[in-house]
């Protein structure tokens, strides 16, 4: 068994009949389980027992899946590695010693071990092709709209999807077809009225795909990771596809926009967590405002903290304008440059990250190191779009992912031609 994939084992059994009926499925400590502990990683949470489903798990039960654990994660989400999770990190089966990727490090450990068949994770800037990319499997992050998050812990919610792990393009297609579609509890989602099957789009022929590469989310991949890329691109190009060069000029400030919009989000979503409303409270018997900051202090890891003063600072008045309201600027050039990007080509390829997979304990300390690692990932989030991650093939040995972005509610396009390539 890989280590320290699952916070939680515990199995809960499905329908018996139903389109996932016989397949286990691995979940992101951060999607809510009725009676089954959902930590986020976080020692705030370590007790919290959720009292209803995730729209996502009632439709994996009503399919017939069995969910055979609650899978580690990055603390709240953030991070890149996995390693910020109070319960331990988690190591890579496909590159043992190396982390996983984060934030949904063990549901793709998960997958890539064996451990379960399917996997679910969420996104909000990477967080499942990330792990996907680093453990050599397949991660779909849906555009913006398509999964209910109902029941999902929030950490940044205008940039967030759930979304499915797997072996295969097919698998994860098949998963994603239970889970897309409207929720009456989530006012956000929508259904995108296409009758046919995400499982169906799974067919290998990218004859006439159009490719567009931009420049941009070249510059800064290591050598090995671009080697891999460009023959993954030979790959597909053999198989009828033709690329051109693009150029997303915003993306150069994506990564400092996502950060600034992530953390002040999280600074308000994660204000609930007090010792009262949410969390553990410690039993501290003094004044209102020192029992909130002793549970505060208690039940958060470092990152979490870090995240929670500076998007705190970046909603403060006077810097509100500085940093909030320039990152949503930011945010809207980075929307129109992937739509003039994907007015002529059909989906946008690139490394899904631009490095291989870190040892364990490596970027730990170098916190901007880390979020620099985003800078392919995040634009995406940014976009409301729909990507995939498929593994590409190996650099000295470690996994390296290929990353497809489409337009919104493209994903049939993106399972298309990423089926191609796994
Ligand atoms: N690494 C990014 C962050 O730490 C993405 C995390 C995520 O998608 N949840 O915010």
């Amino acid at each position: 068994m890989a280590a320290n994939v699952f916070i939680t084992e515990e199995t809960i059994e499905g329908a018996e009949d139903g389109p996932l009926a016989g397949r286990t499925v691995a979940v992101k400590d951060n999607i809510s389980t009725a009676g089954v502990r959902t930590t986020c990683g976080s020692a705030m949470l370590e007790e919290y027992v959720p009292p209803y489903d995730a729209t996502v798990v009632s439709r994996l039960k009503d399919a017939g899946a069995t969910i055979v654990g609650k899978a580690n994660m990055d603390e709240f989400g953030m991070g890149t590695t996995t390693e910020t999770s109070y319960f331990g990190p988690t190591d890579n089966p496909a590159a043992p010693g190396h982390v996983p990727g984060g934030s949904s490090g063990g549901s793709a450990a998960a997958v890539a071990a064996g451990e379960a068949d399917l996997a679910l994770g969420s996104d909000t800037g990477g967080s499942i092709r990330c792990p996907a990319a680093f453990c050599g499997v397949v991660g779909i992050k849906p555009t913006y709209g398509l999964v209910s998050r109902y029941g999902l812990v929030a950490y940044a919610n205008s940039l967030e999807q759930i979304g499915p792990l797997a072996n295969t393009v097919e698998d994860a297609a098949e998963l994603l077809d239970v889970i897309a579609g409207s929720d009456e509890n989530d006012a956000t989602t929508r259904s995108e009225g296409d009758e046919t099957t995400y499982a169906d789009a799974a067919t290998g022929d990218v004859d006439g795909l159009t490719i567009g590469v931009p420049t941009e989310l070249l510059e800064g991949a290591d050598e090995g990771v671009r080697e891999t890329f460009w023959d993954a691109i030979a790959d597909l190009e053999d198989r009828g596809a033709s690329y051109h060069e693009v150029s997303l000029p915003s993306v150069e400030h994506a990564v400092e926009a996502y950060y600034v919009i992530a953390m002040s989000e999280a600074s308000s979503n994660l204000a609930r967590f007090d010792g009262v409303r949410y969390g553990t409270s410690g039993g501290y018997d003094g004044n209102w405002n020192e029992a909130f900051s002793q549970a505060r202090k208690e039940g958060f890891g470092d990152e979490v903290k870090r995240r929670i003063l500076l998007g705190t600072y970046a909603l403060s008045a006077g810097y509100h304008d500085k940093y909030y309201k320039k990152a949503q600027d930011a945010r809207a050039w980075v929307k129109q440059d992937f739509d003039e990007a994907l007015s002529d080509a059909d989906v946008l390829a690139s490394p899904t990250m631009p490095v291989p997979p870190f040892e364990l304990g490596e970027s730990l300390d170098d916190p901007l190191q880390m979020y620099l690692a985003d800078a392919n990932t995040t634009p995406v989030n940014l976009a409301d779009l729909p990507a995939i991650s498929v593994p590409a093939g190996e650099t000295d040995g470690l996994p390296v992912g290929l990353q497809l972005v489409g337009p919104a509610f493209g994903e049939r396009t993106l399972i298309r031609a990423a089926s191609a390539l796994a």
